[in-house]
């Protein structure tokens, strides 16, 4: 079968590797198997090193970053805990981390975009985001020189930046509506020749990317983790990590046990709480007022086979319900104790640890896995310059043709700005 091969396991099909649709039940999502049942780490540069269970088949040298974990000490102590591990992902040059956006976003931008170059076409792979996965694509692309067509909310438009020179492959369209706005639009255009899209939890890259929190946390303490916390819009990194825990109870070397699932939502705008717990009420503001945005997302993978529910089912994992004045005190706690700036949504898991730990749901001496999705971007600020991406073109979502127009547009300007670069 190669490296590894892509199907749903239900219908025995193996399919194209690069498909994201899976042929015989489109509600379902598909899965990569791996030649290899045992992972070892390869000696290669930051992520790669998982490149055993990475649906790659080469590597984008200039990704340096990699999730870090650490066994905590004074969180730990504070919480009574003696065996909680951190999964870092952002920037803390002390501990080595290099995710030079700051969040685990680069790790599914990055196998994304390899698979990308792979195929050998000059597609152009569409985005559609309000910040993190906006600037982890736009990160890669300004090395790799891929052309990239950013769909995003114009009020998102001041969280893009990049520590990179060349932005000249990188199309950034920003529109007058919200996120869904964005979404819609960008999946319009995505279906037009010459553009691919990114697939969002359907695309076994991105979540195999993520997957590797979980392996590098198990290379790191010996063992499966009884317990996983994460914060999340989508789900897919919940997806992900229940997925990498299987392949790794099938290494056999690790556990036979499959962690908890933790997963952590900013009320009210919740809709994977409510899709679970049947509570809570999406109000029509959200998602103003969050603590983080960017954990809102109105459709996410709950029901579809493989998805959110199934992970939570198969774990007998469990959702929180975060208000914001939690995150806020998780925040300083974390800061506090652990001596780096983390992204909010971060935050939000680490309030839900408190919780957890107040609730008697994860014991003393258990094995816990918290992922600190992102961090350590006021430390990024300090030590390089923010280049903020500028907006190639605006567009309002109520205009005519629109995806003509903006095809006509990208294919113009990338030209023009990739002749300048050259220049
Ligand atoms: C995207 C994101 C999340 C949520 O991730 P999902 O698993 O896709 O829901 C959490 N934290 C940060 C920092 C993110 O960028």
């Amino acid at each position: 079968m190669g490296k590894y091969s892509v199907a749903f396991l239900a219908c025995n099909r193996t399919q194209n590797k690069y498909d994201q649709i899976c042929e015989c039940n489109p509600n379902s999502l598909l899965r990569t198997f791996y030649e290899n049942d045992k992972i070892f780490v390869k000696d290669l540069p930051g992520m790669w090193r998982y490149y055993d269970w990475l649906p790659v088949e080469g590597i984008i040298d200039e990704c340096k970053g990699r999730t870090i974990s650490y066994k905590s000490e004074k969180l730990a102590s504070y919480l009574g805990l003696s065996r909680l591990w951190i999964a870092f992902n952002g920037y803390w040059p002390e501990r080595d981390a290099y995710m030079m956006t700051s969040t685990f976003k680069d790790l599914e931008s990055f196998p994304t975009m390899q698979r990308v170059k792979e195929q050998n076409n000059d597609d152009i792979m569409v985005v559609a985001s309000a910040g993190n996965t906006a600037r982890a694509f736009a990160h890669v692309c300004s090395l790799t020189g891929q052309p990239l067509l950013l769909v995003v909310p114009e009020k998102s438009v001041h969280r893009l930046w990049t520590i990179n020179e060349s932005t000249d492959s990188i199309f950034l369209l920003s529109v007058d509506g919200d996120y869904t706005d964005a979404i819609t639009l960008a999946n319009k255009i995505a279906e037009m020749d010459g553009f691919i899209n990114e697939g969002g939890a359907k695309n076994v890259a991105r979540r195999d990317g993520m997957g590797t929190v979980m392996l590098d946390a198990v290379m790191e303490s010996g063992e499966l983790p009884e317990h996983y916390f994460q914060a999340v819009g989508s789900g897919t990194g919940g997806i992900a990590v229940w997925e990498a825990s299987m392949r790794l109870i099938g290494d056999g070397r690790f556990g036979d046990k499959l962690p908890k699932l933790h997963l952590a939502q900013n009320m009210p705008c919740a809709p994977l709480y409510k899709l679970w717990s049947g509570n809570g009420d999406i109000t029509s503001t959200c998602p103003n007022e969050m603590y983080d945005d960017v954990l809102f997302n109105r459709k996410p993978p709950f029901d579809i086979t493989g998805g959110v529910r199934d992970a939570l089912e198969s774990t007998n994992g469990l959702i929180y319900p975060i208000e914001n004045y939690q995150a806020q005190k998780g925040q300083h706690l974390f800061e506090e104790l652990e001596g780096i700036d983390i992204n909010p949504a971060s935050a939000v898991a680490v309030a839900s640890l408190i919780q957890a730990v107040k609730l008697g749901h994860v014991g003393s001496d258990e094995t816990i896995l918290l992922n600190i999705t992102g961090g350590g971007k006021e430390r990024l600020k300090r030590d390089m310059n923010l280049r903020p991406l500028e907006v190639s073109h605006s567009i309002s979502v109520g205009e005519e043709d629109i995806e003509m127009k903006i095809i006509d547009k990208v294919s113009e300007v990338l030209r023009l700005k990739r002749q300048q670069g050259e220049l």
